[in-house]
């Protein structure tokens, strides 16, 4: 899969185009559009039975702001000024500024461009913190509420579901509307896998082979090729090497989320980048009344504020509590845990708690009471959890649920980490170069999402706008 060839060793090409894009999901199909829009020949190789990729098995969240129409309906305001103001503060240590501004300066513009192309999006407001089990659209599906993010950016609800009735449906909606505009748009070869990059001598890429049917083929792109074959997840090797830590995770996926374009882009001499960054999604406090609950790590104290996305749980839980993290509740906010959490103590006191549990006698009674003190006055000055969600937890019985990595089974990852490009897409080299003829988007990239407690839809979100981008920018250099 890793292979370059250079163009001296292809005896003839089988076919010719302007924009060659690899792989068919979200990012290739914005690709293709973008692409023909600016009347380049193109075709889309998908290794799958038909485009889709992990974007169709989404629940269709798309990351949108600054005002869109289905902002304005439900009666948010929001800004570009707060939505770059979230995103530069919770997507990671090293935001890429540039795509940031792009991204939110053409928001409403996008969502717009995918209204037009018929994407359903309902006039309504999910006032949960998950994403919808119904048709309904818009959510807060980040952190926005939780400190640091409340006092940075004014807080909006961003996460755009695309309408179709149900949990994680939106995907597949998004994937059926946009492949007859795909198919209009560029030549569809299916059941094609991209095998290896061809490079000119001046080090331009000029094309690709791909296999199809135990045959090979060699397609010139005269402008460009666009790598957007999704992320690694799949592929443990890969997993093992540069985010270990998520190897006992459940890969979240589709079983081509190989790498193959980031191995393909590398070995053409591409930069790589936030590899070790992955997504934990952890849906432990479901229903959400378990959100009054106390999240505690394994020395009895609070470590995150429980009302934040599940995400930023799930990284702060894997990466700086070792995957152990447990659930105070007492009687009156009890309720069966919908992912079967296990019970692992349960008393009329703390001190009775912590003798079960073997823990430090006084570390769970200390933590009762600073978040007993303040939830009585509707606060928490440690944490800032939302005063909805704020309630003395003082009627024992008590219990303690297991939300472990390993208790549990709930853990889930995604990678976030891939080729390095620019906005527009171009790839670039180690040393800040552009790799010429090379442009990337999607997953085989490293785009906004560079940490976990990053906002639900920014992946689909930068998939579409920056695809789009990417097929745009390789048509032009085309026609330049
Ligand atoms: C259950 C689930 C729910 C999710 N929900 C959301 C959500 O609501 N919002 C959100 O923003 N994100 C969500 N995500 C993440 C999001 O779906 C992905 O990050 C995003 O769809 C990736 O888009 P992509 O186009 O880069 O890759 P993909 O959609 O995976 O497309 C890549 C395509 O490339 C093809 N391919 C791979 N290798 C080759 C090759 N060598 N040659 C040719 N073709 C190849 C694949 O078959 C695939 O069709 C979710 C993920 C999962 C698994």
């Amino acid at each position: 899969v890793t292979a370059i060839l250079s163009e001296a060793d292809i005896g003839a090409w089988d076919e010719a185009v302007d924009v060659l894009i690899a792989g068919g999901g979200c990012a290739g199909a914005c690709a293709a559009l973008g692409a023909a829009a600016e009347g380049a020949e193109v075709m889309l190789l998908e290794r799958g039975m038909e485009i889709g990729g992990t974007s169709a098995l989404s629940g269709g969240v798309i990351y949108c702001g600054g005002g869109t129409a289905v902002q304005r309906a439900c009666g948010f305001e929001d800004s570009v000024d707060a939505m770059r103001g979230y995103l530069i503060a919770s997507t990671g240590c090293g935001p890429d500024v540039a795509k940031v501004d792009r991204y939110c300066e053409d928001s409403v513009g996008h969502f717009n461009w995918l209204v037009g192309l018929g994407v359903p999006f309902k006039d309504s407001y999910w006032p949960y913190n998950y994403e919808p089990t119904t048709d309904d659209c818009l959510y807060y599906s980040g952190s926005e509420f939780s400190p640091p993010y409340c006092d940075l950016a004014r807080p909006a609800p961003r996460g755009h579901t695309v309408q179709a009735w149900g949990s994680c449906k939106g995907g597949g909606k998004l994937m059926s509307v946009l492949a007859p505009h795909v198919a209009r748009a560029a030549k569809l070869v299916t059941e094609a896998r991209i095998r290896a990059l061809i490079r000119a001598s001046d080090g331009r890429i000029v094309g690709a082979t791909f296999l199809r049917d135990d045959k090979t083929y060699a397609v010139r792109a005269r402008a460009g090729l666009v790598v957007a074959t999704g992320g690694f997840v799949m592929n443990r090797e890969m997993i093992g090497r540069y985010a270990p830590q998520a190897l006992p995770l459940k890969m979240l996926g589709n079983p081509y989320d190989d790498g193959s374009g980031i191995l393909l882009g590398a070995a053409a001499g591409a930069a790589t980048i936030n590899m070790g960054a992955v997504m934990y999604p952890c849906p432990i406090l479901s229903p959400s009344g378990l959100i009054r609950g106390i999240l505690m790590n394994a020395k009895g104290q609070r470590f995150v504020d429980e009302s934040s996305n599940h995400k930023r749980i799930g990284e702060s839980s894997v990466l700086a509590q070792g995957g152990k993290i447990y659930l105070l509740v007492d009687s009156q906010i009890y309720e069966d845990p919908a992912m079967g959490l296990p019970i692992v103590a349960s008393g009329e006191t703390a001190r009775e708690l912590e003798d079960e549990l073997g823990w430090t006698p006084g570390s769970i009674g200390a933590t009762l009471d600073l978040y007993n003190r303040y939830a009585r006055e509707g606060r928490d000055p440690l944490f800032g959890k939302g005063r909805e969600h704020l309630v003395p937890l003082d009627h024992p019985p008590y219990a303690v649920f297991d939300c472990s990595v390993e208790a549990t089974g709930v853990y889930l990852t995604m990678t976030l980490g891939g080729l390095m490009t620019r906005v527009t897409g171009e790839v670039m080299t180690p040393e800040g170069e552009v790799l010429p003829g090379l442009y990337a988007a999607g997953r085989a990239t490293s785009c906004l999402s560079a940490q976990s407690c990053g906002s639900s839809g920014l992946q689909v979100g930068e998939g579409t706008f920056f695809g789009r981008l990417a097929g745009q920018a390789a048509a032009r250099a085309g026609a330049a």
